[in-house]
């Protein structure tokens, strides 16, 4: 493999920053379009969702895309024929340093390729964060830990960052091996998913630091189904904070993935991954448990209705609720009502308004619309 040491640092970004957009472990993105298309100029900037609903920006960049590793479906794997370079860790918090004192960043994800092995590329990625931590910086740093990383070298990472993430890929060991044979999914993956897990839980020294993984989705022949099985207990028993999902985009991988072979399209698999995480959110968000996420004869969701509305008609008993005296999680099953209509309803029901029409609830889109079938307006 070629690693080019001649090119200047800011090639070097423009081709590591080309690399990681694949990787969306760190809330890059308000939305489906932010995380994959970005301004002509400094592609390292991505837009990032807080919790207040406000947006701030992340520096994203891979350290080298010098990876040792085969994975069928990474556009840098070991066989591909690319550009390869590596960035220094002095050479990554300068330029960070310069964007953040220029106001134009709040933090950065720091991911990398494999670079011979697991904890050398740790040694380089924990040494970015400590020049960072040295000079100062107390902002957001989003460590990705190396499958296959040693105890030690994750208890570093976690000790010095906000954030730490460990692609877990697939559903399970079997679809692993079809797109990943390289890397062995229990030690190098589930491992060090459990010590990180182990390390940021309840109670903890490092209970602050969050915890995220991703999935890619239509790389194996893996259903939702079994995609959802896992996320539920990732958050249930690892107790994660966040999982993410990656659409695997046909003609990024080798002719024997799985993936390549199907008959999905691109946009169904973007549409694939929008469903996931709109179960994502019902199971984070509005209390729907496992079984409560529904999917067709195949075992995927449906890509016609959204799971909420998928829950709702095959539950035509559940319905329609009142509008007036249902409690809150009730009213979250309603297609068309998210949470901010339903602080509406409730605040107009603590002052004792009864609701009449949806009128009420604000201006009747699309969404709200939906809302009409499965509600009523009485005592
Ligand atoms: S280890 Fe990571 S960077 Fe390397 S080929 Fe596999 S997925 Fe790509």
């Amino acid at each position: 493999m070629l690693i080019k040491k001649s090119i200047d640092t800011k090639e070097k970004f423009r081709i590591l920053t080309q690399d990681s957009q694949y990787d969306l472990a760190c809330a890059c993105g308000t939305n489906d379009s932010d995380r994959r298309h970005r301004s002509e100029d400094d592609k390292w900037i991505y837009p990032v969702s807080l919790g207040n609903g406000r947006t701030t920006f992340l520096f994203k960049t891979l350290l080298s895309n010098a990876c040792s590793n085969n994975c069928k479906y990474c556009p840098i794997r070991a066989s591909n024929d690319l550009r390869r370079c590596s960035l220094t860790p002095e050479e990554t918090v300068k330029v960070f340093m310069e964007y953040y004192g220029a106001g134009k960043v709040s933090g950065l994800f720091l991911s990398s390729g494999v670079m011979g092995n697991p904890d050398n590329t740790m040694e380089s990625i924990n040494k970015t964060a400590i020049i960072l931590r040295r000079k100062g910086f107390r902002g957001y740093v989003h460590l990705k830990v190396m499958p296959g990383a040693s105890n030690a070298a994750i208890e570093q990472a976690v000790s010095l960052a906000s954030a730490v993430s460990l692609n877990i890929e697939t559903a399970g060991e079997k679809h692993f091996n079809k797109i990943a044979s390289g890397k062995n999914y229990m030690d190098d993956i589930i491992r060090p998913l459990k010590y990180i897990s182990k390390l940021t839980e309840k109670g903890s020294l490092f209970d602050r630091i969050k915890h995220t993984t991703q999935f890619i989705v239509g790389a194996s022949d893996e259903t939702d189904k079994e995609i959802v099985k896992y996320f539920w207990g990732l958050y249930k028993r690892l107790g994660l904070s966040r999982v993410y999902f990656s659409a695997y985009q046909r003609g990024l991988g080798t002719n024997d993935l799985p993936g390549e072979n199907s008959s999905s399209s691109n946009s169904d698999i973007l549409l694939r991954e929008h469903r996931l995480y709109q179960a994502d959110w019902l199971v984070r968000k509005y209390g729907f448990t496992e079984n409560d996420i529904l999917f067709e004869k195949d075992g995927n969701l449906s890509l016609k209705y959204d799971p909420k509305e998928y829950w709702a008609i095959n539950h035509p008993a559940y319905f329609p609720v009142n509008i007036n005296r249902t409690d809150k999680y009730e009213l979250l099953r309603v297609p068309g009502l998210g949470q901010v209509t339903i602080d509406r309803i409730l605040e107009l029901r603590r002052n004792g308004i009864m609701i009449k029409s949806l009128q009420q609830l604000g201006k009747i889109g699309k969404r709200l619309k939906k809302a009409e079938q499965y509600v009523r307006f009485g005592y």
